[in-house]
């Protein structure tokens, strides 16, 4: 990958996307269900680029969204209604409406008092609404705290006695089709014996069900498989998918699998240029010009990103913090981290940048986000603009007194 010719005819900072190390991990993964019937529901928010969101919709992806602007994204990218669900601990009524009239496959209700709004607008419309519930098992995934989300002291998903209480309600209703269950333990997931141990707890309430005859059709096992960021050891998704399997005997259901990081995280790159190197005291810095407004992931998990530099530099690496231009002191891409002295202008690559980067971005410090670029069979193409100063105060200026 030549990045310093991307950097140059892009500008940095800069996201670039390998779509072939994508639809490789989409084809690892799509391989390991062959013969079970399966829908790999691609996790919008991991990477939201509408190109991106296309590019698995054209490999046979289906889309699972956290909110009604991924449901549009999804239906724009080419994903059919009959793959997209929706999930989320927060739907407004506006949302819930808005999906039932879409008619997509299935919402995914995270509580009791939700599954009343969906039987309500459901009815409003005249409709019945297909809906999934969402189990919290309580099982530790062993992950960060921040992307743990299968136990009771997590937000998401219901206890075991009421899913059974609303999977009696949903289908005791005129308006509600219960045909799914959920479960989603947590991100960045290397172990598998948590996620087993979940999708054994599923599968006891869905026979359960079954012995008083409510049959679903949906078992969806969420996202959540890790990927190397430095050395870890990961989950082989043929692996995951035996120790899911393992689980289900005797139940003919349809697997949804809910995958983001696992498809994108790898095949992204930030790239970004140094501005300065400065030293206080002891402590040596790099500047450069991206910063936590383009990837959060560093100062809000204290998230680790392999990071490699173009450079003539032919001097002993040193241990330096690489920051910045924000005005935070937690505005850095890694800390402690051994590099040769930089020159102005020398690149410095952050990798594993494909998932929960560019998303999670923002305009603080009044700082348009970073342009996105595709590579694609050895050819690079723009999938989102650089945006500009008038982008940034397009939706204030009218509003400026003279
Ligand atoms: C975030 C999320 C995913 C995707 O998680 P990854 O760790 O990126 O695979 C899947 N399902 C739900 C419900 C989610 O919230």
């Amino acid at each position: 990958m030549d990045f310093k010719e991307l950097a140059n005819k892009y500008q940095t900072p800069l996201y670039v996307y390998d779509f072939d190390y994508m639809a490789a991990q989409y084809d690892e993964l799509k391989s390991a269900f062959k013969g079970r019937k399966s829908i790999i529901a691609y996790a919008v928010k991991a990477n939201s680029n509408l190109s991106v969101v296309k590019h698995f919709a054209d490999m046979g992806s289906g889309a699972d969204c956290v909110s009604i602007g991924e449901v549009r994204r999804a239906f724009l990218a080419g994903v059919p209604s009959y793959k997209i669900i929706f999930s989320g601990v927060g739907k407004s009524d506006d949302e819930i409406r808005e999906a039932i009239e879409k008619d997509i496959l299935y919402i995914n209700v995270e509580s009791e008092a939700e599954l009343g709004r969906v039987e309500l607008i459901a009815k409003e419309l005249g409709k019945v609404s297909r809906i999934s519930i969402r189990v919290n098992p309580n099982i530790d995934p062993k992950t960060h705290p921040y992307i743990s989300t299968g136990l009771h002291d997590n937000k998401f998903g219901v206890d075991l006695n009421s899913a059974k209480r609303m999977y009696i309600k949903a289908n005791n209703s005129e308006h509600l089709d219960p045909v799914g269950i959920h479960f989603h333990i947590g991100s960045q997931l290397t172990e598998l014996e948590p996620i087993r141990e979940s999708a054994e707890i599923v599968a006891d309430l869905v026979r359960s069900l079954e012995g008083i005859n409510i049959e679903l059709k949906f078992f969806d096992i969420g996202g959540g498989l890790g990927i190397r960021y430095d050395n870890e050891i990961t989950i082989k998704p043929y692996d995951y998918v035996q120790a899911i399997l393992g689980t289900l005997t005797a139940l003919d259901l349809t697997i949804l699998c809910e995958p983001g990081r696992f498809l994108t995280a790898n095949a992204g790159y930030f790239i970004s240029k140094v501005l300065y190197e400065k030293q206080n005291g002891e402590k040596k810095f790099v500047v450069i010009d991206g910063a936590m407004n383009d990837l959060l992931r560093p100062s809000l998990y204290n998230a680790y990103h392999k990071i490699d530099v173009i450079t003539d530099s032919k001097e002993e690496p040193r241990a330096v913090d690489i920051v910045g231009p924000v005005c935070e002191s937690g505005d850095f891409f890694a800390k402690n981290y051994p590099l040769p002295p930089l020159n102005h202008n020398d690149l410095v690559i952050v990798n594993s940048a494909g998932a929960y980067g560019f998303g999670m971005g923002s305009n603080y410090n009044t700082r348009g986000r970073s342009a996105e670029v595709a590579l694609e069979s050895g050819e690079d193409r723009l999938i989102r603009k650089r945006e500009t100063f008038e982008d940034l105060i397009a939706l204030e200026q009218e509003f400026l007194k003279a």
